[in-house]
């Protein structure tokens, strides 16, 4: 068997009196999509947050295995080191796509100064990967030097997605990826995200009010209520047959955010 990719153990985070996050383990594998669960202030940001080195825990650690095969732990990583595993090895889904990209840079810009963080230097070369990108993400071309402030918001995903995934990461992490958009225009980006998920045999951490979201993406779900993991497991099972009362709730929509 191999290794776990992402290992969370003891992660625990406060505010003041609040614990955002309490103890929260897991593993994860390649290739494997983990939803995280549960309604608004649940704690699941700070989390994401936690494992993908944007928010130190006050407790645990998260450890993750480098493509070297060695597991590390994360807060052990040098500035230079972490950097580098955030533009390669992977990507973040930010729910407001102006977090995830640089609004007054173009669309190819946006594309391709990931490419030149990781050492590309080919001007044609980097304008062609980042137009194949944006075709696969559904965008024409020809908006290829427009800003994404002229975009719609799920272009603006899109091309969010794409820029986080030119580079072949191994693991990204999405907030809420399909949050705030039309249910026709979600529906559409939900069907993009699983199709490019499969295709490049990634690794997703992703968080979600909705079940609908986690069932279509996720091979497995962590539901959490204030801070805790109240249940964990595959994503049919847990959504076909909660064992936990508060799940048993949250998926008969009494709590749906
Ligand atoms: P979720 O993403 O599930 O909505 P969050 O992780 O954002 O939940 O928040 C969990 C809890 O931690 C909430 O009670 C929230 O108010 C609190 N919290 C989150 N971030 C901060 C912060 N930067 N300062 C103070 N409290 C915070
Ligand atoms: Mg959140």
């Amino acid at each position: 068997m191999t290794k776990p990719l992402l290992i969370a153990d003891g992660l625990t985070k406060r505010y003041g009196a609040v614990t955002a996050c309490d103890k929260v383990s897991f593993s994860l594998d390649e290739g494997e999509v983990l939803a995280i669960v549960g309604e608004s202030g649940s704690g699941k940001s700070t989390l994401l947050n936690m494992l993908a080195c944007r928010l130190a825990p006050d407790m645990g650690e998260v450890r993750y295995r480098m493509r070297d095969a060695e597991t590390r732990n994360l807060a052990g990583l040098s500035e230079a080191e972490r950097r580098l595993l955030m533009r390669t090895d992977w990507g973040f889904v930010h729910q407001d796509a102006a977090q995830g990209l640089r609004m007054n840079v173009s669309a190819g810009g946006n594309i391709g100064e990931r490419l030149m963080a990781v050492g590309g230097r080919n001007y044609g070369g980097i304008r062609q990967a980042a137009a194949d990108w944006l075709s696969r993400v559904e965008i024409d071309t020809a908006r290829m030097d427009h800003k994404p402030t002229t975009y719609s918001g799920g272009m603006r995903q899109r091309l969010q997605i794409a820029r986080n995934l030119v580079t072949s990461p191994r693991l990204v992490f999405m907030d809420e990826p399909t949050g705030g958009l039309d249910v026709s225009v979600q529906a559409r980006l939900l069907d993009l995200i699983r199709g490019l998920v499969a295709d490049m045999g990634l690794a997703v951490v992703l968080v979600t009010h909705d079940l609908a979201v986690a069932r279509l993406l996720s091979h497995r779900i962590l539901v959490m209520k204030n801070g805790h993991v109240i249940e964990t497991g595959l994503t049919d099972r847990v959504l076909d047959d909660p064992q936990a009362p508060y799940t048993q709730l949250l998926v008969s929509s009494v709590l749906a955010a």
